[in-house]
């Protein structure tokens, strides 16, 4: 597979997102991060972010 086209494959499936709470990055999939989701850190939830 074109791996240009992999990089926009995934780039479109996981966004980074920082937790509103420990300010940690972590990537999460794109339906998770619309959804709102909970940090991997320290379990504080992360509200859904409009693009
Ligand atoms: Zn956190």
């Amino acid at each position: 597979m074109n791996p240009i086209f992999q990089a926009m494959l995934k780039a479109a499936l996981f966004q980074k997102v920082a937790c509103p709470s420990c300010k940690r990055s972590q990537v999460v999939s794109a339906q998770k991060k619309k959804a709102g989701t909970r940090c991997k850190y320290c379990g504080s939830g992360i509200p859904p972010s409009s693009p």
